[in-house]
């Protein structure tokens, strides 16, 4: 019978173009990867769709340093952080991260945990209690909507940045605690929230504002220290999110804020409580990440990434103006995440079927994980990129769009 039911779904999935696919990956993230599909062969492809944004995923200093934490620490934690799991890695990289926010975030402490899906549930969980109601932005990452469905507060969504649907949402609100929450670069369109504007809103209703910043920690910023840096924001009604399995390449994730609230987290934040601590050599490396995030090299990795973002955008602002009959649509976002909205969800995958044959790799992303008739191809680009990568991408789109108007014509 339950076999039977999700069998039918499983077919409904395929019939919609929906069903997702695994490959294994036989390399380290890079840019050149060995994947296999389907007991196939592996085959090198050209990767365009890692979160590894400043190429540290496969750094030497932090392969090593994964290996120095493991001599000095062990292998795992042994338990959660509340029981023996919490390391001396785990408060170093804790007071590491404080001090990294501080700048923004007038006294802040930081709050490890395992994953930015468990932070951010976390968050929304442990605040969001009967007091309170919470405001998103209808594009936030699944991660925070779940922790919205969980928390006892209602929820409101506002249309992806309206801001005046927001302050009226505001408003209205009787509740003594507001939480408005946002992702700082949304995850699959690449545009960045108006950071500023929502702090004004949050002084003025005196609610709190909570930054999922996923994707600009590491990138945006002076010395990557993120999106809150990059708008020059400091407020201590701002809650930051920063996770560090996308561009500090290894993975886990942390909360920033008031000292109060990170220790109402470790008192009563479920996901933190009842899950057992990363292990300590990752939160070990995860120190040389920022050193490296922080200095020359990460300074130098951030200007190459933005010259590539230019290139491609360049390229292929060019390619669809060429093509309109293709109907594309290259988001506006300045970010390393540059989607191009192709519509309908077989265009997007025989889009990506026709880049795999050229040796791409570039994933389609469809609903539920992007509205309805939005599918897209998402992008991404990191600085382990080279300029000629970038170009192999640009003109395996222009070979695709040949060959799809000339089956129009
Ligand atoms: C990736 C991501 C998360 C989840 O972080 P993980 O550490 O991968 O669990 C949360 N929010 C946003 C916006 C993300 O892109």
């Amino acid at each position: 019978m339950l076999i039977d039911h999700l069998n039918r779904q499983l077919l409904e999935r395929e019939a919609q173009a929906l069903k997702r696919q695994r490959r294994i990956t036989e390399s380290p993230c890079a840019p050149h990867q060995w994947v296999s599909r389907d007991g196939q062969p592996a085959r090198e492809l050209l990767a365009f769709c890692s979160n590894d944004y400043l190429g540290l995923a496969n750094h030497p200093a932090l392969i090593q340093a994964l290996a120095e934490g493991a001599q000095q620490f062990g292998a795992g934690s042994g338990a959660s952080h509340l029981i023996n799991g919490h390391s001396r890695a785990h408060a170093e990289l804790e007071n590491d991260l404080a001090a990294w926010l501080t700048p923004c975030i007038p006294q802040a402490g930081a709050l490890t945990f395992c994953t930015g899906y468990m932070a951010n549930v976390a968050l929304l969980t442990a605040l969001g209690d009967a007091s309170a109601t919470i405001f998103a932005d209808k594009l936030n990452h699944a991660s925070l909507i779940d922790g919205a469905r969980l928390a006892k507060a209602p929820l409101q969504r506002y249309p992806h940045r309206n801001l005046v649907m927001l302050a009226r949402q505001l408003e209205r609100c009787t509740t003594p605690i507001k939480l408005i929450v946002t992702d700082a670069v949304f995850s699959m369109d690449g545009d960045l929230a108006e950071l500023p504007e929502l702090l004004a809103l949050a002084e003025r209703f005196d609610a709190w504002l909570i930054v999922d910043d996923a994707h600009g920690f590491g990138v945006l910023g002076a010395q990557g220290r993120g999106s809150l840096s990059h708008f020059g924001l400091c407020s201590e009604r701002l809650i930051y999110m920063g996770t560090l399995g996308k561009a500090a390449g290894l993975g886990g994730a942390f909360v920033a804020a008031h000292p109060t609230i990170i220790d109402w987290l470790v008192q009563s934040a479920r996901t933190y409580i009842y899950t057992t601590a990363t292990p300590p050599a990752v939160a070990h490396a995860l120190r040389e990440s920022l050193r490296l995030i922080g200095g020359a090299e990460g300074e130098q990795r951030r200007t190459h990434l933005q010259q590539l973002i230019h290139l491609l955008r360049t390229q292929l602002t060019t390619l669809i103006a060429a093509n309109p009959a293709l109907g594309w649509q290259l988001m506006d976002s300045s970010t390393a995440i540059q989607p191009l909205i192709v519509g309908d969800n077989a265009a997007a995958l025989t889009l990506a079927a026709a880049l795999d044959a050229q040796g791409l790799w570039v994933p389609a992303i469809r609903p539920p994980t992007v509205p309805a008739g939005t599918a897209r191809l998402r992008i991404t680009l990191s600085a382990a990129h080279s300029t000629d990568d970038v170009q192999r991408l640009v003109d395996g789109l222009a070979r695709a769009a040949l060959n799809l108007t000339g089956a129009l014509a």
